[in-house]
């Protein structure tokens, strides 16, 4: 089995230099932004310029590539405005996954900001029934699971299964991208081999393991539990080398696209994590 990793890479100078970034990288998936991830607005995208991406996409013959979603995006917040800006923001993303033949746009469900769980969630269902009718077969859109920071949701198994049994979407429209570090970090114990089986277990049950489309692999800064949301260099973080050797082994998870949200710093990018996982697959 050939194993698709990839990273997060930036489409500075254009969407198909975001291609190229990858290759360098030892990357056949990967993660990128479609506009600027602090900013609601978007630049122009043509046709033209649409089409010559997804023929250079197509010719490299890897994949997928997901959009991650813009981070003001809120479905959760009791506030009308933000919540018709997140709508239409999404929504333009998927039209522009679409357009780039890219495979999933991934977003966070959202932070419903002191109005209360069950009204976040609520929110969220809402939302989705709203983004629905710009999702078709090649452009799915996938429900991050978050570190549970402040008031997010989608934080664990159960909050997520619900958003899929109340909102109209099928899981051949959307699905699940889970993140190790935000899993770890919501208190779920993946870094021990039993803690992992139960997890997947768990997400099978309740959601659907073919539903999972990806894996953010990250290791996380701080403890299990500690609900924060700061990933760590392979091996080097909270989940550390044997918790990620477990990760990267397990045969559910090698299984999904591998994408890297790692730091890039002076020591390490994302060449020497993605290396790294190599490293951890061969023991
Ligand atoms: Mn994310
Ligand atoms: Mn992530
Ligand atoms: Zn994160």
């Amino acid at each position: 089995m050939e194993i698709k990793i990839g990273a997060h890479v930036s489409i500075s100078g254009g969407f198909i230099k975001a291609l190229d970034r990858e290759e360098k990288l030892g990357g056949n998936c990967g993660q990128v932004f479609v506009h600027s991830p602090r900013v609601w607005k978007f630049g122009k995208l043509s046709e033209k310029e649409a089409r010559n991406f997804r023929e250079e996409y197509n010719k490299r013959g890897w994949g997928p590539i997901l959009v991650h979603s813009n981070y003001l995006i809120n479905l959760a917040t009791p506030k009308p405005d933000l919540f018709k800006r997140s709508v239409e923001t999404l929504k333009e993303e998927l039209r522009r996954a679409k357009m780039l033949g890219m495979e999933y746009v991934v977003f966070h469900p959202g932070s419903h900001t002191g109005s209360g769980e069950e009204k976040g969630i609520q929110s969220i269902i809402q939302g989705l029934n709203m983004v629905k009718e710009v999702i078709d077969d090649n452009t799915k859109l996938l429900l991050e699971n978050t570190a549970g920071k402040g008031t997010s949701l989608g934080k664990n198994v159960d909050q997520l299964s619900q958003m899929f049994e109340k909102s109209k979407l099928t899981f051949d429209e959307a699905g699940v991208c889970i993140d190790t570090c935000h899993a770890f970090s919501a208190g779920y114990n993946i870094h021990t081999e039993k803690g992992l089986d139960d997890f997947v277990e768990e997400f099978d049950s309740k959601i659907g393991w073919d539903n999972v489309k990806a894996i953010h692999l990250n290791d996380s800064k701080y403890s299990q539990g500690s609900e924060k949301d700061e990933h760590a260099h392979i091996g080097e973080g909270k989940i550390g080398e044997q918790g990620m050797e477990n990760i990267v082994n397990h045969p559910r998870i090698k299984e999904k696209p591998l994408i890297l949200e790692t730091p890039v710093d002076k020591e390490k990018g994302y060449r020497e994590n993605i290396e790294k996982v190599a490293d951890l697959m061969k023991n």
